[in-house]
């Protein structure tokens, strides 16, 4: 109809053009695995990527070809997220935390032509390298000096440096329409082989609209971001394309992800925003109370990925006046589904009250549309009680996975997360379990997760997973695997009697077993799966 608003299709290199003319001289600084600090601005960011998006096409890269990074957080990363999508191929960030077998699998299942990766990960690309069929090129990421001297790479090395220095800036990002591919990242892959999520301009734009909004991760042009989260993990979180729309400061760790490195660089670039799994954050804030030292400048931390401990949460607002916001997501929603902030209501509640509120995951962000289902199917009602299956559609949520040969996943056109949850009146979302990890005793739901974190509680444990484990009566019983912490003398029952009082009886485990350690996926998560392949038995086998 005449009149109406302009056709302006959502792409990727738009990010990176609008950060090069509003916020040319906005920094980026970075913790080189050569060893030093990098620092330069957006416009230099914006130059380098054009060279490197006509490195590519001088590579032969074509519009759709996948491109595979295997690199920490740094700006040479950044460059390649706009060079290689804004040009129209697709960039996959490889997990370096997969096994070789795995990381071989999916670069050859994504057809990656080329694969760009720092020099940490040398050996573990050579080995990768003996078992792929698909990359022509590889490129380090680094310059003519610190290129390594020997390599057993079975085809071509070329130099990042030298690809920038031989090309020119002159480059115009092609008119690419929104609904093709940006990029690829495959999910941990818990089960099976990993699957291929595909993310497109227009879903990476969107996501960064909402990601960035004031009740979700909350960045403006006067943060100072620094994402530990890794860019080869669901793009960051969004937070290289936010930092672009908004024009905030980015800060990248590289590899030092230890709680003293991070520490450093958070006070030394007055860093106002971080966002990591609570694994890293354990590690930062053991470092500052050791040190009885405080956070000059960070004012929030995002928490995400697995689900952040009240005491965490009160340990960073309370000692250290650094807000918490507890997030959910996954790989396949790009991955900001909810986030945890209050509403106006909520602000006069007592703390405790308001701690219960940040455990949960928060309200959806708007384009996410989430509801709970029951087995049937059926909607269950946001009562802040009844718990279901987790479903969830919108742009940013994948349809289906890339290649796959499995059935697509979509029900009636949500995507069944895996995640059970309940949903108050309010909105707010507490994962209270995964259906893959879900203890149903006696037809009734059991929360791993609350087992786990009253077995926490015990001065004793180290590491607590609770497991389904088949029982011929109740047909599950929970099961718990302990990690006691070096030199305790920790018994079953002393532990299961902490049980008493602090869970409904019925949701008591059954037994404890007491293990040296528990095996942790490429994305630092229990494999709880491959526990319960050796544990699920026990009750039967015990009879
Ligand atoms: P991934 O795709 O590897 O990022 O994993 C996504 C899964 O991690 C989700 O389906 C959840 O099971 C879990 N997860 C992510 N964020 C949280 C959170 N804040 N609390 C609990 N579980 C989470």
């Amino acid at each position: 109809m005449e009149g109406l608003m302009m056709q302006q299709p959502l792409r990727v290199a738009s990010l990176l053009t609008h950060a090069e003319r509003h916020h040319g001289s906005q920094e980026i600084v970075s913790r080189r695995v050569e060893g030093d600090i990098h620092r330069y601005r957006f416009v230099e960011l914006a130059q380098r990527a054009r060279r490197m998006a006509n490195a590519l096409a001088g590579l032969g890269i074509k519009a759709g070809d996948r491109v595979g990074t295997l690199a920490w957080n740094g700006y040479r990363h950044m460059e390649l997220y706009f060079a290689v999508s804004g040009s129209g191929a697709v960039l996959h960030t490889l997990n370096p935390r997969l096994h070789v077998d795995q990381l071989a699998y999916i670069i050859d299942h994504a057809e990656d032509q080329v694969v760009f990766f720092d020099l940490t990960f040398l050996p573990l690309i050579e080995a990768v390298a003996q078992r792929v069929q698909s990359p022509k090129v590889f490129v380090a990421m680094t310059d003519r000096a610190h290129m390594p001297a020997t390599h057993t790479l079975p085809i071509m090395l070329l130099c990042y440096e030298d690809l920038i220095d031989s090309h020119t800036q002159v480059f115009d990002w092609p008119p690419l329409d929104e609904n093709c591919a940006s990029s690829l990242c495959y999910t941990s892959g818990t089960t099976g082989h990993p699957k291929g999520v595909l993310y497109s301009h227009r879903s990476t734009v969107l996501h960064t609209y909402a990601a960035a909004l004031p009740d979700a991760l909350n960045c403006s042009a006067r943060d100072v971001i620094l994402p530990v989260v890794p860019m080869f993990h669901v793009n960051a979180w969004g937070l290289p394309y936010i930092a672009c729309m908004v024009g905030a400061k980015l800060v990248f760790p590289g590899p030092a992800l230890d709680g003293k490195s991070l520490y450093e660089l958070i006070e030394a670039e007055q860093v106002t925003l971080s966002a990591g799994v609570p694994t890293v954050w354990q590690g930062l804030l053991r470092h500052v109370g050791e040190r009885g030292t405080t956070f000059t400048s960070m004012r929030r931390t995002v928490v995400g990925g697995a689900p952040c401990p009240t005491a965490m949460t009160a340990e960073f607002q309370e000692r250290y006046r650094v807000d918490v916001l507890h997030a959910w997501g996954m790989t396949e929603l790009s991955p900001v589904g909810t986030v945890c902030s209050f509403k106006a209501h909520q602000l006069s509640l007592s703390p405790q009250q308001r701690y219960s509120i940040q455990a949960t995951q928060g309200r959806a962000v708007f384009g996410i549309d989430m509801k709970i289902v029951d087995a049937d199917g059926s909607e269950l009602p946001w009562n802040g009680i009844s718990a279901g299956d987790l479903m969830v559609r919108g742009p940013w949520v994948t349809r289906g996975y890339f290649r796959s040969d499995d059935a697509q996943p979509l029900v009636d056109g949500w995507f069944p997360t895996g995640d059970v949850a309940k949903i108050d009146p309010d909105g707010f979302m507490q994962i209270t379990d995964r259906s893959k990890d879900v203890i149903k005793s006696g037809g009734e739901w059991i929360s791993s997760i609350d087992i786990e974190n009253v077995a926490c509680l015990h001065p004793d444990v180290a590491t607590a997973v609770c497991i389904a484990a088949k029982h011929p009566k109740w047909d599950e019983r929970p099961l718990l695997l302990i990690v006691k912490k070096p030199g305790r003398s920790l018994d079953s029952d002393e532990l299961l009697a902490f049980f008493d009082g602090r869970v409904a009886k019925w949701w008591r485990p059954d037994a404890v077993v007491f293990i040296d350690e528990v095996p942790i996926g490429a994305t630092g998560k229990v494999l709880k799966n491959r526990l319960r392949e050796l544990y699920q038995d026990h009750y039967v086998s015990a009879r």
